[in-house]
């Protein structure tokens, strides 16, 4: 994995032979020579362009000789100080001294016993009169400008060198309008590759086709062929888009820009669009390039729906900016944008448009055979026991996506660390796999009633997931409490499942009421412990009446928003009449199933005590053992 370049300059990116790399000197070194600067031109100012040549001083006789040659040209005069100039130079030798110099501009005193008539003597020879009187103060501008000049200076260099910093500090004042991506260009460190995005080869076949134009843009400008301008990659959190579209980089030797969409966006409009102008016109000076948007739905959901209810002005702009940007492509410049986004169905379509995201690319969590692939990757700097069976682990882990593969290949390694294992063996794949899906122990003592009760509880779920036909087998209890829950009842299925039955999501909210009934069964009363059992009992019934046509009442339509995209001000055109009927259906398949439930406890109400008196004992039950407490 390439790392980004340092993120405290302004334009952090490095290119092989690209512009020249910026200076890589620190702020504050910059701030101290752009000091030495000042104080050196300000020295310069004052010494060599302000400051006139000195006057010299010469006798009172040698000035009055110089006025009766007629050789004065003007001359100023302060109290008995009178300055002036010569019309040509003069020789003058001061007192002491052989060699004598030219004089042009001269300063004199008048001794305040001459008697002479000087002004008389002057005006005869033509001579300009000057007087100031003494100790004038400077002109205006003269003040304004040695009091307050080099104040206004420093407070100058201060703010710029501050916004400088704040522009290269990613997020910092300065730094609005200029595009945080991170860039990674060819040469800072190894690229990802293909070798390491596995079980998703279907995606990866659709991206080659931009690996080879980004490889030899030319070859595919001269035959005229239009690349697609940019492409959406779709699919859940952690299937590895983001991977993905720096692969296609790395394998193209391209740079990668990358920024998340929501990054863009500031409280201040018009920063994003800046920021998308900034980051388009950095990759188009590297180009060949990639530009990676992440998380496209924060700023590309569709436009003048109930979503975009108030301030969303900033969002639009970013977007069309988005849009302008893409439109005004040729062809030629050889930037190609990825993005990813966990659900395109919510996308403006104007993003979808030909010359835009006109290409499409689902990415699905991966089936039993690419997770056991994905493994693969992830062990390879992993010292794992011969006997470890990847594929076996990757027939436990249905749902899983690469992101969490690789997080319990992490875990996994850390026990073994923890343990002082030389190598990473199954029992620690089993123990990261059980803290991922069960959570992290939490060490609280229960008392006996608890104890008992958790018990019966989960006792309850696990029995009706065994007597259910077609529910997923059972895999684990436990009445360990961890995180939230005081108990667990892990069930998977055997294989991967990809659509789902009515009868197998009636039998899920069965199992969910489970340790509800038990409860109600064994103790004739129930406690909150039931919560979030009723959380996915509602939410698995109300999709199955508003969204997969499950119920005969609403019949096979679609009247529920996909669950994340719901208006927040209830503005998603469902009729009043409609949403109640909705809930009504809703109760009337909670209470059948929750009927089922007490039935099938109050049937085998000896198998439920024989389970919870195994759960009391050991506290954690494996699926064998589970069974074969149940007596099934
Ligand atoms: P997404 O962008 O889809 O949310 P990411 O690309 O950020 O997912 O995935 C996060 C991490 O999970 C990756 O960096 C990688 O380590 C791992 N991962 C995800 N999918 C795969 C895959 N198909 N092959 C290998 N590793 C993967
Ligand atoms: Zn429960």
């Amino acid at each position: 994995m390439t790392a980004p370049t340092s993120g405290d300059e302004p334009k952090p990116w490095r290119v092989e032979g690209g512009p020249p790399k910026r200076s890589r000197r620190r702020p504050w070194v910059q701030l101290v020579v752009m000091l030495l600067v000042l104080l050196a031109v300000n020295w310069i100012v004052t010494s060599v362009l302000l400051r006139p040549e000195p006057r010299v001083a010469v006798s009172y006789t040698f000035f009055v000789t110089q006025a009766q040659k007629a050789n004065i040209e003007e001359i100023t005069s302060t109290g008995d100080t009178i300055e002036g100039t010569f019309r040509e130079k003069a020789a003058y030798t001061p007192l002491g001294e052989k060699k004598s110099e030219q004089v042009d501009r001269f300063t004199t005193e008048r001794p305040t016993f001459a008697a002479d008539n000087l002004f008389a003597l002057l005006q005869a020879h033509g001579v300009a009169v000057n007087a100031k009187p003494p100790d004038a103060p400077a002109p205006v501008w003269q003040q304004l400008l040695l009091g307050f000049g080099p104040a206004l200076l420093i407070i100058g260099l201060l703010v710029w060198f501050f916004r400088r910093a704040a522009a290269g500090a990613a997020g910092g004042i300065g730094g609005f309008g200029r595009s945080r991506a991170k860039l990674f260009s060819p040469d800072s460190g190894p690229r990802t590759t293909f070798a390491d995005v596995a079980g998703i080869e279907e995606v990866e076949q659709e991206v080659t086709e931009i690996v080879d134009f980004l490889r030899d843009p030319e070859r595919y400008r001269k035959l005229g062929a239009r690349i697609p301008h940019g492409v959406l990659l779709s699919g859940p959190p952690g299937t590895g888009k983001t991977l993905l579209a720096r692969a296609v980089a790395g394998e193209a030797k391209v740079p990668f820009f990358s920024m998340s969409a929501s990054e863009f966006i500031e409280m201040i409009v018009g920063v994003g669009a800046s920021r998308v102008r900034d980051l388009f016109e950095q990759a188009k000076k590297v180009a060949p390039a990639i530009v990676f948007i992440d998380e496209l739905d924060a700023i590309g959901r569709a436009r003048g729906g109930a979503q975009s209810l108030g301030g969303n002005d900033e969002r639009e702009q970013t977007l069309n900016q988005i849009l302008t940007e893409m439109d005004g492509f040729t062809g030629s410049e050889g930037v190609v944008v990825l993005a990813a986004t966990n659900r395109a169905e919510i996308l403006d379509q104007a993003l979808l448009r030909p010359g835009r995201f006109d290409r499409l690319v689902t990415v699905s969590p991966p089936d039993v055979a690419g997770r056991e692939q994905i493994l693969a990757v992830h062990t390879r700097g992993v010292p794992v026991d011969p006997d470890v069976d990847l594929k076996k682990i990757a027939a436990t882990t249905p749902g899983m996506v690469g992101a969490d593969l690789r997080n319990l290949v992490n875990e996994a390694a850390l026990l073994a660390a923890r343990r002082r294992h030389e190598t990473v063996t199954t029992a620690d794949f089993g123990d990261a796999l059980e803290k991922i899906l069960l959570g992290t122990v939490r060490g609280i003592m229960l008392t006996p009633e608890e104890k008992e009760r958790t018990a019966f509880h989960e006792a309850g779920h696990a029995l009706l997931g065994m007597l259910t036909p077609g529910a997923d087998p059972v895999r684990k209890i436990s009445i360990i409490p961890r995180g939230q829950a005081l108990g667990v009842t892990f069930q998977s299925p055997d294989t991967d499942r990809y659509g789902y039955s009515s009868a197998y999501l009636r039998g899920r909210i069965t199992g969910a009421l489970g340790g509800r009934a038990a409860e109600e069964v064994v103790f004739g009363e129930v406690t909150t412990g039931a919560e979030s059992d009723l959380d996915q009992v509602s939410n698995i019934a109300r999709q199955m009446v508003g969204r997969w046509g499950m119920s005969e009442a609403i019949g096979p339509v679609t009247v529920l928003p996909a669950p994340g995209t719901e208006s927040p001000l209830g503005l998603d055109g469902v009729a009043p009449a409609t949403r109640e009927l909705v809930d009504s259906e809703v109760r009337a398949i909670v209470d059948d199933c929750y009927s089922d439930a007490l039935r099938l406890l109050r049937e085998h109400r000896a198998r439920l005590d024989r389970l919870a008196q195994a759960l009391l004992a050991a506290e954690t039950l494996d699926e064998r053992a589970a069974y074969e407490a149940a007596g099934l």
